[in-house]
């Protein structure tokens, strides 16, 4: 469910009409709404009702300090991947205590930045990690918090660049070794073990892989006892899917099930880590039309967003629905057409022989649930600008992020002392 809805003949966001915002910051923009966040957030909150759960919202997903502020102001805590991310989440008011850190390649300056900062606990992937952040730790007197990620090795059935759970994957400490590695660590003086942690994969779409995965996680955690290490936490990551095009993904409530089924009877605390699920669908990707092209078999709808701003379609063959802004005529005859941007790449296509109602040049179109790994995995290849983020709230909105000028593009870049300076262009 999400708040982009048409009113009087035009896709709004809450109460905000799109073409409105795109008349004034320009286009492509993403466009977030801060009513889906919340209610996001709330599904997934009130499906833990009763459990002793942390959301831990995934930055990677969207890293935008007003998204990661709203959901921050909800509660959730942030599941941060390097210190950048870090840096992000405290600079949008996460408290340290609800912050982890996960991550197959933590340098040592990141755990050290970490340590410092005093953060809830990081999740540990390999032993040399093990072994850095036990000496980082050592030298500064401290001990730190750590789950211990372990790799289930269960298949999540997803895209085969978002499955992590499988023990050919770079991810966890390999579920066979885990129980020594954890025995290992409890024995170190810089460390203190609070918990294990699972990730298996994002945009899953089925729920056996879950709870394949958390009942390892349970033996495991049964086995450790026994031996006597006691956790206090378990860490269950993210990766529940949502509907892109016809999935039908497991509900939070379903998924909160199989986690109360598999690990509600242990008395630990729990950290959920969800990324896409909380704001994939509550944002979008709004372009223009430049041109509309009769190619030899097909008709090409040539936009100015591109791969560079939302790559999920060139990197994983991902469906994103598009729409347009004015309201198609009811019973109109959809045109069939790939819908491509500007960039020199075959790759740089968002949909092919999609139905559309037609669409001419200087027409808005919406990429939907464009809100997750959207704004984040963009660059400026082909020297494209950074697109804005916007977020609307009711009948207002805010540009969240700003369109770089191109001196700022050109301004991080420098020619060696040994070049003439190039005469000043336009
Ligand atoms: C990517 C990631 C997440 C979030 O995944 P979603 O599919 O967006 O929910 C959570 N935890 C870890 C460790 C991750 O790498």
């Amino acid at each position: 469910m999400d708040h982009f809805t048409y009113r009087s003949g035009a896709l709004h966001a809450e109460g905000v009409p799109l073409d409105a915002i795109a008349e004034a910051v320009g286009t492509p923009f993403y466009c977030y709404s801060t009513a889906t966040l919340r209610r996001h957030f709330e599904v997934v909150r009130d499906a833990f009702a009763g459990l002793d759960a942390l959301v831990c919202f995934a930055l990677k997903a969207n890293s935008n300090l007003a998204v990661v502020r709203t959901l921050g102001e909800l509660g959730a805590g942030a599941d941060v991947v390097s210190e950048g991310e870090l840096r992000r989440a405290l600079a949008a008011g996460i408290p340290a205590e609800r912050i982890v850190f996960s991550g197959v390649g933590k340098t040592r300056r990141e755990l050290e930045f970490a340590v410092d900062t005093g953060i809830l606990q990081i999740n540990v992937e390999s032993e040399p990690e093990l072994e850095a952040l036990n000496e980082v730790a050592r030298a500064r007197g401290k001990r730190v918090r750590i789950a211990v990620r372990v790799n289930p090795d269960v298949d999540a059935n997803t895209h085969e660049k978002i499955t992590t759970g499988r023990k050919e994957n770079k991810f966890g400490i390999e579920w066979t070794r885990a129980h020594a590695v954890i025995r290992r660590a409890s024995a170190m003086p810089g460390i203190e073990v609070t918990g294990v942690a699972v990730h298996i994969g994002s945009q899953l779409t089925d729920i056996a892989p879950f709870r394949d995965a958390f009942l390892r996680v349970r033996d495991l955690v049964v086995m450790l006892r026994t031996d006597g290490v006691a956790l206090t936490r378990i860490d269950l990551g993210g990766g529940l899917g949502i509907p892109y095009a016809d999935e039908t993904p497991p509900s939070p409530a379903q998924y909160a099930a199989v986690v109360r089924e598999t690990l509600g009877d242990l008395g630990l605390k729990m950290v959920l880590e969800p990324g896409r699920l909380l704001v994939g669908n509550a944002g979008i990707l709004v372009t223009r039309v430049i041109y509309v092209k009769e190619g030899a078999t097909r008709t090409f709808v040539i936009v100015d967003a591109a791969m560079n701003d939302l790559m999920r379609p060139a990197l994983y063959d991902a469906h994103h629905a598009v729409v347009t802004v004015r309201q198609p005529d009811p019973g109109v005859e959809p045109i069939h057409a790939d819908i491509v941007g500007p960039v020199c790449e075959t790759g740089d296509t968002f949909a092919r022989r999609r139905p559309l109602p037609p669409v001419e040049s200087g027409d808005l179109l919406v990429l939907r649930t464009a809100g997750a790994y959207g704004a984040t995995m963009a660059s400026t290849y082909n020297s494209r600008l950074l697109v804005p983020e916007v977020m609307v709230n009711n009948d207002t909105f805010s540009v969240v992020r700003a369109r770089p000028t191109y001196e700022e593009m050109l301004a991080m870049e420098r020619l060696p002392e040994w070049m003439e300076a190039a005469p000043k262009g336009r």
